[in-house]
């Protein structure tokens, strides 16, 4: 009997991705394991902090690294960071960011709603650009002199969510914010692969990076990294940490906090409902050495194994496969359905309420296509996803 059984809680076969709704994806027997052995010892949190520091440092190029309960919670985190420094006092005022740098430039085709994150933390977006290229009517998006333009003396930062469309791009938004003294925040939650990704934004000049750790990485569901440069990161350890401490009993590894850089021990701050657990930490940082030493060339081969077992089972209809060639993506399986014969969405519900339940991605359902994304199949999972939807396509 399975903890869920015991729970009366059905499982699912996540055809779809790392979803947090499908409670994302299975992570690797050592990374349980890890997990495990972190649950039966005791350290000081901040000491173990400063551990996953140095590793995403390493793996990243960034000066420092953090980790908290997702990429939204580091997002949250930096944003926090930005906005009030080493200052203790600012700390203790969030979200209230009153007479502080409480805006934070966006261009306005990157909103979403992740964006809650960096808000949460007394941050208003001031948004620029305008994307006529997504209306049809026009070819352009943002440009780096608006974004120079909409700086202030209240700017906190500028938020930037990286992605193969993001416009302008990073290098271009980094030069222009540097040369105001502003820094830029990255969400990256879901940038890898590829695993080249963990240092590119860093690279192009990104102050603070944050990226899921139960996407690809394949960690704990409730965690996440933060990378960027070591006084923000401090800013956000500070806003984060238990520190229900005394000033002159309290010595945090220097590395991750100079307590002689502050005037005084903040109280805990407003990133304190972003807890992560020493399980989650050390769950995160070996699965970040798996991902980082299998590499991308072997993940993908894995990936592609399985959406090759789906498409055969899916022989007579009419699938390719996407990203099959590129080692830095993620290969799908899409599934082009005939319209006379049955909608995606009368598809997609058939399986997601079949037995066993499989749960695909309607995110193409306009055109016709169905999707099938290998990253959270367990072993043979391919096999039944295939044959469940050829059976529900040949029962017609
Ligand atoms: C998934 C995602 C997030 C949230 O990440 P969590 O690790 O689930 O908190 C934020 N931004 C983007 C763009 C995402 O895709």
């Amino acid at each position: 009997m399975t903890v869920y059984d015991d729970l009366g809680v059905r499982t699912l076969i996540n055809a779809k991705g790392t979803a947090t709704r499908l409670s994302g994806g299975i992570m690797r027997p050592e990374v349980s394991a890890a997990m495990v052995a972190a649950s039966q010892a005791c350290v000081d949190i901040a000491e173990l902090q400063a551990a996953a520091s140095r590793i995403i440092s390493e793996a990243t190029g960034a000066e420092a690294g953090y980790v908290a309960s997702g990429a939204s919670a580091c997002l949250l985190l930096g944003a926090a960071a930005c906005i009030t420094g080493l200052d203790p006092g600012r700390m203790a005022r969030l979200p209230d960011a009153a007479g502080m740098k409480n805006e934070c430039v966006m261009v306005r085709s990157q909103r979403n709603f992740y964006d809650h994150a960096i808000r949460a933390a007394g941050l208003r977006i001031i948004e620029v650009g305008l994307p006529d290229r997504y209306a049809g009517a026009g070819v352009r998006d943002a440009e780096g002199w608006e974004i120079d333009d909409a700086i202030t003396d209240r700017t906190a930062c500028v938020f930037y969510v990286a992605d193969a469309q993001a416009r302008p791009p990073l290098a271009d938004v980094t030069a222009v914010a540097h040369a105001r003294g502003v820094p830029v925040l990255v969400d990256a939650a879901a940038q890898l692969p590829p695993q080249s990704n963990l240092r590119r934004f860093i690279a192009e000049g990104a102050d603070l990076v944050a990226f899921s750790g139960g996407k690809a990485l394949g960690g704990p569901q409730a965690s996440g990294i933060l990378a960027g440069r070591r006084d923000l990161v401090m800013a956000a350890a500070l806003q984060h940490l238990d520190l229900d401490i005394f000033w002159d009993m309290w010595s945090p590894p220097p590395t991750l906090i100079d307590k002689y850089r502050l005037k005084g021990a903040p109280a805990h701050g407003i990133g304190r409902s972003c807890k992560a657990g020493k399980e989650e930490i050390v769950g995160l940082l070996t699965a970040l050495r798996l991902f980082i030493a299998e590499g991308d060339a072997a993940r993908h081969a894995r990936w592609l194994k399985d959406c090759e077992t789906v498409a055969a089972a899916l022989d007579g209809f009419l699938v390719t496969i996407t990203g099959s060639n590129d080692t830095g993506a993620v290969p799908i399986v899409e599934i082009t359905l005939d319209p006379e014969q049955m909608s995606p969405t009368e598809l997609c519900l058939r399986l997601q309420t079949g037995e066993p339940a499989v749960v695909l991605d309607p995110g193409q359902r306009d055109k016709g296509i169905v999707t099938v994304n290998p990253m959270c199949l367990r072993p043979g999972e391919a096999q039944v996803t295939g044959e469940q939807i050829a059976r529900v396509l040949r029962e017609l």
